[in-house]
């Protein structure tokens, strides 16, 4: 695809590979996918969260980079986002990590999706097209989430004994995960008090005659602070593998910015554009909607054709910057739909056509999604995932 606007996101292969195999090691899983599972020593799975076009990075492009790197699972959301992921990796297991609805089933069936579900509509919504479809028992993959105290997804403790009756001989339905998810991975207290209540439900499945494959839980925080050991000890006890689902991690960012120093992690996305107009204006002058930007002195403003429509949060008005000729413009006056203002007086020579940074890095200098996170009071997944659908991605290197 061409664009002509210059307003774009580079996208790094190579990045996302260095954090992927970095994570996989992290996580303790060194063998190449392809090499994993040798007899007798149960090979744990790493999945590859692509969610929300992969937290804005470009979901296609992503998984392909991902898939040719041997990752054999990958998370969405969605069953939307899952049947297009599919168009993309053929051979991928993919998970649809927020259940299913009406109408969806069919396509989880057809086209090998593999839905979480706690709720029983997920599982009546199954059972009726697997039925129509004269699927056979046991043909049908599903992970069930215990809810362990988010209180967002998943089958609350006390009704999971009803729930597994789904699970009886003849059930076109197979329980090849238990999942949970933790509210705060980084609080080791908090998460082992959810491990507990996570225990205990595996017990009570196991205790049915039930033998699930999986046991997943934890996510980038998890793996960054590498304490994956309890969900690793439980599922050795049950005779099942350990599965972890990666997301901000792969796109180079720690969840929490304090761990983002240690972290071997790399950015992956750069989002770039250019100055595409010019102007002087006298001191006393006002630039932008409400006059919020009042020249003290004779001023150079640079034109940069990105705004709020793009994702670039208005917050930023009159306190963010951005990169130029290796330095950083201070964003002057609000922040429009389609564009933005830099003051670049003590810039010289800046020139229409210069290349300009929102994130990323130029000369010395860099801007990261946790920086735009920061002054804008919200969480680098934030940032990332509102870079919107006009800014064309590309892949780099
Ligand atoms: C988004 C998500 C993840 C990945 O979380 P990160 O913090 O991005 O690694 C894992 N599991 C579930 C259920 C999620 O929704």
């Amino acid at each position: 695809m061409t664009f002509t606007r210059p307003d774009w996101a580079e996208v790094s292969r190579g990045r996302l590979l260095h954090n992927y195999r970095w994570l996989r090691e992290l996580a303790g899983l060194r063998d190449s996918p392809q090499r994993a599972g040798s007899p007798g020593t149960p090979s744990d799975e790493l999945v590859a969260v692509v969610k929300a076009n992969a937290y804005g990075h470009g979901r296609a492009g992503c998984a392909s980079v991902l898939a040719g790197e041997g990752a054999g699972w990958f998370g969405v959301t969605s069953v939307e986002e899952a049947v297009s992921l599919r168009q993309v990796c053929p051979g991928a297991r993919i998970l649809a990590m927020s259940g299913l609805w009406h109408g969806e089933a069919e396509a989880v069936l057809a086209r090998g999706i593999t839905p979480a579900v706690w709720e029983p509509l997920h599982l009546e919504l199954l059972v009726e097209a697997a039925q129509r479809r004269g699927s056979g028992a046991g043909t049908v993959p599903v992970h069930l989430e215990i809810d362990t105290g988010m209180s967002r997804q998943g089958v609350p403790p006390g009704e999971l004994e009803r729930r597994l009756e789904a699970f009886g001989a003849g059930s076109p339905l197979r329980l090849e995960a238990v999942m949970t998810h933790f509210h705060s991975a980084e609080d080791r207290e908090a998460t082992q008090a959810q491990m507990r209540v996570f225990a205990a439900a595996v017990e009570g499945i196991v205790g049915r005659g039930l033998r699930p494959e999986f046991l997943s839980a934890g996510s980038s925080a998890s793996v960054l602070q590498q304490d994956t050991e309890d969900v690793t000890n439980l599922a050795r006890r049950i005779g099942a593998r350990r599965m972890v689902r990666v997301g901000l991690g792969l796109y180079g960012y720690a969840p929490s910015p304090a761990r983002q120093g240690g972290a071997g992690l790399l950015p992956v996305l750069a989002w770039k554009s250019r100055v595409t107009s010019l102007r002087e204006i006298e001191a006393g002058a006002v630039a932008g909607y409400d006059a919020t930007f009042r020249a003290e002195r004779r001023t150079r403003l640079a034109l940069v054709p990105v705004g709020y429509a793009d994702g670039l949060s208005r917050r930023l008005s009159n306190c963010g910057c951005m990169l130029v000729r290796g330095q950083r413009a201070a964003i002057a006056g609000r922040i429009s739909m389609d564009q933005t203002m830099l003051d670049v007086t003590e810039i010289p020579g800046v020139a229409i056509g210069d290349e300009v940074v929102l994130i990323g890095e130029q000369g010395g200098e860099s801007i990261s999604a946790a920086d735009l996170a920061q002054q804008t009071g919200t969480i680098s997944y934030e940032v990332l995932c509102a870079i919107g659908a006009r800014v064309p991605r590309v892949m780099v290197d």
